[in-house]
């Protein structure tokens, strides 16, 4: 584990006799709810005729949220998670789902001392339920910080002294504090699983991953080492998805969530970008975007989605809607441990992608003339033969002979061995077209009179 630095850490315990009930603390500016998120939760419920009874043995789980070396964009993600939403979790909406207390500093209603509340009471061990811990942002040395003040920090706590000094505590002494009794430790976003952004080349912070900080040994109290769930910012889903599919577990109402070797949900991250890349397509036809904003595949303006395990092509950024390619950005490698140095320059091709980009720029320049002759085929009703009937003007004329002759042997195949729709002559019977217009009758009426007054 992480050192704090000593001039960060008070006298052992000494806060808590200062903080550790709310009588005598003054009244909190601005918490409209005048409740607290525990209460306020449970007015909720009780609000929706629910029983609060959980189906399984946990009533209620905290989530402490501590944000390090962070931009908030994984506040921002998860806020706009909506399978499930967060405000699902809040509100006992889920069946079987303990009601989760979330302790947020942005979200929550308590402030100042009554905020610390629950932190401390985590740390003594008080809460009538387990607590978890997500971490946003990574955890910096907090032994470079030239001012003595944390980097990171979250409220702030009086010093054993007779003066009414405080000092900020850091979100590193808070995961100090707070890991050892934690039933999960969920790291979130890029900054918190791996270091992303503030541990880049440079890292004037000393910033490293939760697991960094923690140790390979460290284990929650359930006996699980780091979650992570990677993404700059990461796709606010996963957070709930994964919270939710181990509060399932835990309720003995689910199957056992899977985990890959580096601590992530397998169901979330084993895929690449690229399998479900709506832009796939092209990369298989072999054409490609040459600049920002071309509709084709973005592997030659930089994407590295073809190596990178992600599932924003999945999931959208936000209630299916958004995404990377989506949104026309190539694939930069968020979610991945190399991110961001092992990926840059970002507008740069990988190097890895000549090879099977060239393999598919030759393959699609046989296959895509083949499949254009077929689609043209198929864009026409069975009653047009050499005129399309299109005020359109989408194409009205007879197709050729090299198109005919591929055409027949397409369908030869087509139909081997399989039945051609339509009836059979050998059965005998006869729909009232066939008997009024005979083999004509899946013609248009105009060509039907002209071979009409041919045949007279
Ligand atoms: S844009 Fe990226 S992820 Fe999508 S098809 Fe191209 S290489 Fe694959
Ligand atoms: S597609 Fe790439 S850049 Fe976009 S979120 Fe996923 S890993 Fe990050």
């Amino acid at each position: 584990m992480g050192e704090i630095p000593e001039k960060q850490v008070g006298e052992a315990g000494s806060h808590l006799q200062r903080v550790s009930s709310t009588v005598g603390l003054p009244d909190q500016v601005g918490n409209v709810g005048r409740r607290t998120m525990e209460e306020l939760a449970e007015d909720i419920v009780a609000s929706h005729g629910k029983s609060q009874k959980s189906l399984g043995p946990l009533e209620k789980v905290y989530v402490f949220w501590l944000a390090g070396m962070s931009c908030d964009g994984c506040t921002v993600s998860v806020s706009g998670a909506t399978e499930p939403a967060l405000e699902d979790l809040l509100t006992g909406s889920i069946p079987g789902i303990p009601l989760v207390i979330l302790h947020h500093y942005v979200l929550q209603l308590e402030s100042g001392d009554h905020y610390m509340q629950s932190l401390l009471k985590a740390e003594r061990g008080e809460l009538d339920g387990p607590y978890v811990i997500a971490y946003e942002g990574s955890i910096p040395d907090e032994n470079l910080s030239a001012s003595g003040e944390p980097f990171a920090g979250e409220g702030s706590l009086p010093l054993w002294a007779p003066s009414e000094q405080r000092r900020r505590v850091s979100t590193a002494e808070w995961v100090k504090r707070l890991a050892p009794g934690a039933a999960a430790m969920i790291a979130v976003g890029t900054c918190a699983t791996w270091g992303g952004i503030p541990a880049a080349y440079g890292n004037i912070t000393g910033s490293m991953s939760v697991m960094d900080w923690l140790g390979a040994d460290y284990r929650s109290a359930l006996g699980l080492p780091v979650i992570n769930i990677p993404g700059c910012a990461p796709v606010g889903d996963n957070f709930t998805d994964a919270v939710q599919a181990i509060l399932l577990f835990l309720q003995g109402l689910g199957p056992l969530p899977e985990f890959d070797e580096l601590g992530r949900p397998a169901w979330q991250f084993s895929d690449t970008v690229h399998r479900k890349c709506g832009r796939a397509g092209f990369y298989e036809e072999g054409t490609f975007a040459q600049e920002y904003g071309d509709k084709e595949c973005l592997v030659e303006v930089g994407c590295w989605g073809p190596v990178v395990q992600c599932n924003i092509t999945e999931k959208g950024a936000i209630a299916h809607m958004g995404g990377c390619m989506n949104a026309g950005g190539p694939c930069i490698g968020c979610t991945m441990p190399g991110f961001p140095d092992k990926f840059a320059p970002f507008y740069k091709a990988p190097p890895g992608s000549m090879l099977s980009s060239n393999a598919s720029r030759f393959m699609g320049a046989i296959v895509r003339p083949l499949r254009r002759i077929s689609q043209r085929e198929r864009n026409r009703e069975i009653r047009w033969h050499d005129t399309v009937p299109s005020g359109w003007a989408m194409h009205n004329g007879a197709t050729s002979l090299t198109h005919k002759i591929l055409e027949f042997f397409y369908e030869a195949m087509q139909f081997q061995g399989a039945e051609r729709p339509g009836r059979q002559q050998t059965l005998g019977y006869q729909s009232l077209p066939e008997r009024v217009y005979e083999g004509d009758y899946q013609v248009l009426p105009e060509d039907r009179a002209k071979k009409v007054e041919k045949r007279a």
